[in-house]
């Protein structure tokens, strides 16, 4: 089988952003402590790490003005002092970055009440059910931002949007001390102008492969079709690409903070035309085998399942059926769900847009208790 002939799924998942994610970053962190503490080092190039008198090991952080002569953290100290000979060495005062740090994080768990901390100096908050929309979500970062000011005279640098990687994308687009905001309809506008090395995961040798096809920024990989994303640059190739486009390529089975699942399902959004109700049925019954294996693992029966379904111009119908005991077996929803088609094989499946099928009303298994099989 060609590359170009496989088929490229897109889930109603990745079309859809249903959460509001803030990123803060400190901004140069280690040295901004260290200026903070004594302001002679205020506005020279100061890198954090290293021997002072050795002139050895590597840069752990550094000043935006040693920045601007090429020095980055991971660097040897001695090629940073090559770049830049009337560098400041400072030696690393760890335990108080730490308490710092902690002090910092605690400011931030109050925003919300789902927080991950990704690094002394960096934590995801999940505003979703904190404010209403994405200009309640700005006011609170700027009230985030002047508090941590107030009370560790530090800036950060804030991204909010509709998920993890855009909201540590947008945040880094703008350093120090800023603040940005992207909506999901924005992502790919925002995005188009910026070179596809800010996106987390194109490193040096990915940017290469894209450089070669003249993809340099994320609005000239956006342009490809998606098969020629494909093509070229394989699997991750297509993620960026959706990523570019503006679809949530996040898995959203990664949540913050484990919660008991109320449901498990897929949905598939069809690109590509199918002429016949077997070609649809075999895209169903793969994701049949998807929920129950989910379903298998997280060791869970069910009781609901539903059929969603949608023809061209949105026309959208959800169906549903609930069985008379907890369930597991994947036949069952076959036989379910097929019966539920049965409505729509009046109708033409070159029409069909989009399938889901989604099983509800799901229960732990309880070890000594058998699940029955009883089917309607
Ligand atoms: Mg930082």
């Amino acid at each position: 089988m060609t590359l170009a002939n496989q088929i490229v799924y897109f889930s109603e998942k990745e079309q859809t952003f249903d959460s509001i994610i803030l990123y803060m970053d400190l901004d140069a962190f280690f040295a901004s402590v260290e200026i903070r503490e004594d302001p002679e080092l205020a506005g020279i190039p100061i890198v954090v790490g290293g021997n002072p008198k050795t002139k050895r090991g590597v840069v752990s952080t550094c000043s935006y003005e040693a920045r601007k002569f090429g020095i980055h953290s991971g660097m040897p100290i001695n090629q940073a002092l090559k770049l830049c000979p009337h560098l400041t060495m400072v030696r690393g005062s760890y335990k108080l970055y730490g308490e710092v740090s902690k002090r910092i994080m605690r400011i931030l768990g109050r925003y919300s009440p789902t927080m991950r901390v990704a690094g002394n100096d960096e934590a995801y908050l999940d505003l979703t059910d904190v404010v209403s929309d994405y200009e309640e979500a700005k006011r609170l970062a700027t009230e985030l931002k002047d508090e941590v000011y107030a009370n560790e005279e530090l800036t950060c640098s804030i991204g909010i949007a509709p998920n993890r990687i855009l909201s540590k994308i947008a945040s880094d687009s703008d350093k120090p001390d800023g603040l940005v905001v992207v909506k999901p309809l924005e992502i790919a506008e925002f995005l188009a102008p910026l070179k596809i090395t800010i996106i987390p995961g194109v490193g040096k040798k990915s940017s290469e492969v894209f450089s070669n096809e003249n993809v340099t920024l994320c609005g000239d990989l956006a342009k490809l079709p998606h098969q020629l994303a494909y093509q070229k640059f394989g699997k991750y190739g297509l993620k960026t690409w959706k990523l570019v486009n503006g679809y949530n390529t996040e898995n959203t089975e990664e949540k913050f903070v484990s919660h008991e699942r109320k449901s498990i399902s897929e949905e598939r959004t069809f690109f590509d035309r199918y002429n016949s109700w077997e070609e649809i049925w075999i895209r169903i019954d793969s994701s049949i085998d998807a929920i129950v294996s989910r379903l298998t693992i997280k060791k869970m029966s069910f009781k609901t399942i539903s059929l969603k379904i949608r023809f061209k111009n949105f026309e959208t119908y959800t169906r549903a059926h609930s069985l008379t005991s907890f369930n597991t077996s994947a036949k069952h929803v076959r036989i379910v769900v097929k019966k539920l088609l049965e409505e729509f094989e009046h109708k033409k499946p070159e029409d069909i847009r989009l399938v889901g099928v989604k099983i509800s009303n799901l229960r732990k298994i309880d070890d000594n208790q058998k699940t029955l099989t009883q089917f309607f």
